[in-house]
């Protein structure tokens, strides 16, 4: 699911004959306000369709204009794959979360000047997709920088569904938004070449951001932007000269499913999460 909205983004001022300054042309541009994709049965479709339209409906980045619901049928068998542990880590403002991403991301090997591309690109916000940063030149690898790469056809099986639901319980994290962001980032670190992926929301109301990597798990950071403001992105790492168009054929097109649940904890210290390597 696609929704969208149409903006004045600027207004132009030109001279009029009169010297007067005059709004002219106001630009139209069209922002990205919610998006949702998964993959499931046939007999789920209708409650999953209801439930993606609802949510571009009442999305707290305001009334959409337009929505697209595409459904297409997956012939291909999915790859199974295991969920990524979850953690959180103690962070009270932005600057502490920050802080917090450079450690995480920098001791993965990404350099300085990726992390700072990465921060940008979430600073700007407005794509519907995630950029693709090359973990040490930072190169922008993706072929639509304003679009970036949208992960789809992805989901988890009714058991590993309730598994995980229970083990977040435990910590009191059990939200949608929670779960499909786990599946999501489970995906992306599954993915031969990615090194890690960087998430704010650009969800006004949610301000829980995080960082995952194969070797450290899905960290959440809280307070990793401001209530109410609405900047946010995503950005996965890759290794220098891996392939791009074989990243990008996997994130957009492998269908995926999540059939084994790792260990869900709850406030984890850095250093813990540092010294302390999955894979
Ligand atoms: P969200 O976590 O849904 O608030 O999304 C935050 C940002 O992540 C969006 O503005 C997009 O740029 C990006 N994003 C959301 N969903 C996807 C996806 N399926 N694949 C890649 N990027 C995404």
């Amino acid at each position: 699911m696609r929704a969208s909205k149409i903006v004045k983004s600027e207004k132009f001022k030109v001279k009029s004959e009169n010297s007067q300054f005059k709004n002219q042309n106001p630009k139209l541009t069209e922002i990205h306000i919610s998006g949702a994709e998964g993959l499931y049965r046939k007999a789920e479709i209708n409650r999953i369709v209801r439930r993606y339209i609802e949510r571009a409906l009442c999305h707290p980045k305001g009334l959409t204009d337009k929505i697209v619901v595409t459904i297409e049928n997956i012939k291909q068998r999915p790859d199974l794959i295991e969920s990524l542990p979850v953690s959180t880590v103690f962070c009270r403002t932005p600057a502490e979360g920050k802080r917090i991403i450079k450690k995480i991301i920098q001791s993965l090997g990404i350099s300085k000047r990726s992390t700072e591309i990465a921060f940008e690109i979430i600073k700007k916000g407005n794509m519907r997709g995630a950029a693709i940063i090359s973990a040490e030149k930072a190169e922008r690898i993706e072929p639509d920088h304003g679009r970036g790469v949208r992960v789809s056809r992805l989901g988890i099986s009714p058991s590993a569904l309730t598994r995980l639901s229970l083990a977040l319980s435990r910590h009191k994290i059990n939200t949608d938004t929670v779960k499909e962001a786990i599946i999501l980032a489970s995906k992306v670190a599954s993915c031969t070449g990615i090194l890690a992926e960087l998430c704010v929301s650009d969800n006004p109301d949610y301000t829980t951001g995080y960082v995952a990597s194969q070797k450290f798990g899905y960290v959440r950071i809280p307070h990793i932007k401001q209530k109410g403001k609405r900047i946010g992105g995503r950005a996965f790492f890759i290794k220098e000269g891996v392939n791009a168009e074989d990243v990008i054929h996997y994130l957009e097109e492998i269908p995926v499913i999540i059939t084994k649940v790792s260990s869900s904890k709850g406030l984890v210290p850095l250093y813990e999460i540092l010294n302390y390597s999955h894979k």
